[in-house]
């Protein structure tokens, strides 16, 4: 089975409208979201119909999470805080219902799908060093743990030496190993690569790649400007940061 992971969207409709296209190029049997649909970016609607036609299943996200009043915004940043009132006042009731029915993972084979960590996956913390990992190693009952979060593609794995960070934005799963990937962002990528990130899996093969998909940033600055959402937000997507 091949499987394309996508994360953070972000209401990013020109990234996610990009890594479609990629991915019907690619040829895949399922996709899959890890949540933050919406905040931040212009077009929190479009991207929640999108995804309900094109997404298999989907998991929630802090963003949700914020818009929806389950986590106090008081934990968000300024800009996020921002970005989830003016998503909140802009939502459908159709899609607020949606995204408050979205699980918080997904246990698809010997695979956990969780937006921020396998161990107290409602807190919301990161998952940003080796050091985060091992604990996270500990907790984690599958072999491949897909997480979302920190829009920073990055891949840990648990080996006999310890655990460590791939080399490669493509490999080979191992036998006897355990991995914790983080696939990017598709809507505000931050490791300073501006274009859109997604994952892909190949069950079969036990392959796993990170791919990148340029897309017209300058559109969605233009929107977001206009939306009198912070500036930043258009800003930071140029840098990919
Ligand atoms: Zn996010």
């Amino acid at each position: 089975m091949r499987i394309a992971i996508i994360s953070d969207i972000h209401a990013n409709i020109e990234a996610l409208e990009a890594v479609l296209k990629k991915i019907e190029e690619i040829k895949v049997d399922r996709i899959l979201c890890l949540g933050d649909i919406i905040g931040y970016g212009p077009n929190p609607n479009e991207c929640i119909s999108l995804v309900k036609e094109i997404v298999d299943e989907s998991i929630v996200g802090n963003h949700e999470y914020g818009v929806l009043g389950r986590t106090d915004l008081r934990y968000f940043s300024l800009n996020a805080r921002l970005a989830c009132e003016w998503t909140r006042d802009v939502l459908t009731e159709e899609n607020l219902e949606y995204i408050s029915e979205l699980p918080v993972n997904l246990i698809i084979d010997d695979m956990l799908l969780v937006h921020s960590t396998p161990h107290l996956p409602l807190e919301w913390n990161y998952i940003l060093n080796i050091r985060d990992a091992v604990y996270q190693f500990m907790i984690l009952e599958q072999k491949i743990c897909f997480i979302g979060h920190s829009h920073e593609p990055v891949t840990f794995i648990k080996n006999e030496r310890g655990c460590e960070v791939a080399s490669s934005r493509r490999f080979i799963i191992g036998e006897g190993c355990k991995y914790i990937i983080n696939c990017g962002s598709v809507g505000q990528p931050r490791d300073y690569d501006p274009r859109a990130a997604f994952g892909f899996i190949d069950i079969d093969k036990g392959e796993v790649q990170i791919i990148r998909v340029p897309y017209d940033i300058k559109k969605v600055q233009e929107k977001i400007i206009r939306s009198g959402l912070p500036r930043f937000l258009a800003d930071r997507l140029s840098m990919g940061a």
